[in-house]
């Protein structure tokens, strides 16, 4: 046996994904303005996405977002094997270099040290936008992942390692559709 137990399953997070979605389109809408792909002078918004975590979210959150938007995959590595602590943040691609004047949100799937998204937030800000926002899908309730700054979070979860819906235990367990966490043995 692999899978421990369901944190969240696939139609909880479904749900909670496009509720996210409708409170990002209405902070553009409010603070950028009209970003609609259809609309005449649309806004343009970059979205910098975490790989390779974030892709499923990613995927799920965007087609609920009809803007004007460019993704610019950013890939970060902390936790390199079967590794389940955060071993020190390397950014592994290069920096898009058109992030100037741009409204940014960075997307991960979970906030844990924090130490991902405050490099990541500074690294995006030496290239002058003209905003960042943060958005993750999990969040543990833990004081370093609360002490950073969040625009958007998904679910605020216990301080346990989980995988699926995108995150993975040593490259494994990314195409589970529902976030769930693993036996000993599976960890083993
Ligand atoms: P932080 O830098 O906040 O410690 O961690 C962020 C990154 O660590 C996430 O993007 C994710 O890749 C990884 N991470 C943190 N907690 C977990 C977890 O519970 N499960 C998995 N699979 N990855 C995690
Ligand atoms: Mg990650």
């Amino acid at each position: 046996m692999r899978i421990n137990r369901v944190l969240l399953d696939r139609h909880t997070i479904a749900d909670r994904v496009a509720g996210i979605a409708a409170e990002i389109a209405e902070d553009i809408a409010r603070d950028v303005g009209d970003a609609h792909v259809e609309s005449e002078d649309p806004k343009d918004v970059t979205l910098v996405p975490l790989m390779t975590g974030s892709v499923i979210f990613l995927a799920d959150l965007i087609r609920h977002l009809p803007l004007m938007m460019r993704i610019r995959l950013l890939t970060v590595s902390s936790y390199p094997g079967k590794a389940t602590s955060n071993r020190g943040v390397t950014i592994e691609s290069a920096l898009p270099d058109d992030l100037s004047n741009q409204h940014i949100l960075i997307l991960d799937d979970i906030l844990d040290s924090g130490r991902t998204i405050t490099a990541v937030r500074e690294q995006l800000l030496a290239r002058h936008p003209a905003s960042i926002k943060v958005c993750v899908l999990l969040r543990k309730k833990i004081d370093s992942a609360m002490a950073v700054h969040a625009d958007y979070v998904g679910f605020d979860i216990e301080d346990e390692f989980v995988v699926g819906y995108g995150l993975d235990y040593d490259g494994y367990y990314r195409n589970l559709p529902d976030v769930v966490t693993l036996t000993q043995s599976a960890m083993a």
